[in-house]
């Protein structure tokens, strides 16, 4: 049986997750969105009949996209069950914002109702035939809430799409468990730190608070952006075990994220104390509340996590000037977001103007993807006869992949529209 690997998106960049399986029966794995300055990027078209589609993680780079195959098809899709609530509140929360800002969405309420009612929640270690020749089994990624590893066993061959992941623990997850994948034939791999290792966590998140303790202590105020899944969540975990003695707000997104995190305790780590941590937040309700939150010295967390929408962009239009206060950028920058584009020019644009920001900033590597060991670790376990490469920057990309051929791994970076016979 020849299996054919489509890229709909993904290949080469950080985004718009989107991989055909074709193998006679057509399977999507993933199938997101890019959010840029410039609008928003989709995953390509797949051809003919898809037989089902398959969603790693709710992150929109992964799933934004899926409910516009909803549009008149009848297949399947299958995630896990927080996959399927994150999503939801992500695809609900697209339409808000393309409604806002008078942008036609490439979906309606209509088509989420349909996903929602042809999609089949599955858990971690269950095997599902999804066709009569292919069975699925999902791992924990470790990434964030619900968050899978995709194992399809086609024929008699081993396929094995990472997603997004994180092997090592973290405040939230117990790490990916590749307990029930031993060796595969085809590896496609997430690459987005294929050329760095992430600072030690403990150390990291020591050094996280005693910086945020400096600003208050010089009266300022600490402005956290966060990605309003795992992240957001994840900083309050954070804050609650360092007991600062201060206001910490929670605005945003977030929100209804946490409440998904709350509500499904067997996913996560330490359930409970999450849950405290949660409730010490001051939830900002209005704007009257985010006006009072500028009043005196404190702490926001706030989406979005690139800077790109969200009331982070309320927050910085208030403090930009103030060098008391700093902004901590708490994740993955993609390329040509102003999150990015901050750490790279130094500068922020500000009602149409970039302008240099007197406020500090720094991004602090809080990362929930495998590092540069992790990535080559899994592989030498896996064993794969190919590696595609995928979910990364271009340069980072080419270079990791020149490293796996020097160690002799059949390596793949393919672009998007390519095609690669496995
Ligand atoms: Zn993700
Ligand atoms: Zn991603």
């Amino acid at each position: 049986m020849s299996i054919k690997l489509k890229v709909l998106g993904g290949g080469l960049e950080v985004g718009r997750s989107g991989f055909l399986i074709d193998s006679g029966d057509k399977v999507i794995l993933d199938y997101g969105i890019k959010l840029t300055p410039k609008g928003t990027e989709y995953p390509l078209l797949p051809n003919g009949k898809i037989d089902a589609a398959i969603i790693s993680h709710a992150h929109l780079d992964h799933s934004g996209q899926l409910p516009h195959l909803f549009k008149d098809s009848r297949f399947l899709s299958y995630m896990t069950s927080p996959t399927l609530e994150i999503a939801k509140i992500l695809w609900h929360d697209s339409l808000h914002i393309a409604g806002m800002e008078g942008i036609d969405a490439s979906f309606s309420k209509q088509e989420i109702i349909r996903t929602e009612r042809f999609t089949f929640a599955v858990n971690y270690k269950k095997d599902i035939n999804i066709t009569d020749n292919i069975k699925l089994q999902f791992s924990d990624a470790g990434h964030i809430l619900g968050s899978a590893i995709v194992k399809l066993t086609v024929g008699d061959k081993i396929l094995v799409y990472t997603g997004d992941f994180k092997e090592e623990e973290t405040r939230l997850h117990s790490g990916a468990d590749l307990s029930k994948i031993k060796k595969c034939d085809y590896l496609i791999i997430e690459s987005t730190y294929g050329d760095r290792d992430h600072p030690p966590r403990k150390e990291l998140e020591k050094r996280f608070v005693e910086d945020i303790q400096d600003v208050l202590d010089r009266g300022g105020i600490a402005l956290i952006s966060a990605f309003a899944v795992g992240r957001s969540q994840e900083i309050a975990d954070i804050l609650y075990e360092y007991r600062l003695d201060t206001d910490i707000y929670f605005d945003g997104m977030c929100q209804e994220a946490a409440i998904t995190y709350i509500k499904n305790p067997n996913f996560l780590r330490k359930p409970k104390f999450l849950k405290k941590a949660l409730e010490r937040l001051i939830w900002v309700k209005n704007l009257k509340m985010r006006k009072a939150a500028l009043k005196k010295p404190c702490v926001i967390i706030t989406t979005s996590g690139m800077l790109q929408g969200g009331p982070v962009q309320f927050y910085l239009r208030e403090l930009y000037n103030d060098k008391n206060s700093k902004l901590f950028l708490t994740g993955y920058q993609v390329k040509d977001t102003p999150g990015r584009i901050l750490l790279d020019s130094g500068k922020i644009n500000i009602d149409g103007i970039m302008v240099e920001p007197k406020i500090g900033y720094e991004k602090y590597d809080f990362s929930a993807h495998a590092g540069r060991k992790e990535l080559l670790s899994i592989i030498n376990r896996l064993d794969p006869e190919k590696v595609i490469l995928v979910h990364g920057d271009s340069e980072v990309i080419e270079k990791f992949g020149k490293d796996l051929e020097e160690d002799g791994f059949e390596t793949y970076n393919p672009n998007i529209g390519e095609e690669i016979i496995l």
